[in-house]
């Protein structure tokens, strides 16, 4: 299904530098269970991000606290697997806004609701 993304090459890269940082800021979290929370963002993390889009989504993804490592590190095996933007329940693409708000979202919103209520 090589055929089946949405997304073009260059907003996937986006996505898999942006899931990357994710995952280090989440892992460090851990680390340093919430000791070290006042400083949020270490400085360099701010000053490794250059592209302004790459930015904007680290920026609204850091807004979600509930994102786990296992999200991100499944999100980032899709990427290498071509399946990325890929609802993995309806096989329908994930909208990029949606993406963009949460990188490492598995399934496109309908589907999404549809496992909330249950
Ligand atoms: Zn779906």
């Amino acid at each position: 299904m090589s055929t089946s993304s949405h997304l073009t090459p260059e907003q996937i890269d986006t996505f898999k530098k942006v899931l990357q940082k994710l995952l280090k800021r989440v892992e460090g979290d851990i680390q340093e269970s919430g000791a070290e929370m006042h400083q949020a963002l270490p400085q360099n993390f701010r000053d490794a991000v250059v592209d302004r889009e790459e930015l904007e989504i680290v920026e609204i993804a850091n807004q979600v606290e509930t994102v786990e490592a296992d999200q991100i590190q499944d999100a980032l095996q899709r990427i290498g697997s071509g399946d990325f933007g890929i609802c993995q329940k309806c096989l329908k693409p994930v909208g990029y806004q949606r993406l963009r708000a949460m990188p490492y979202a598995k399934f496109c919103i309908t589907c999404q609701e549809e496992n909330e209520q249950k």
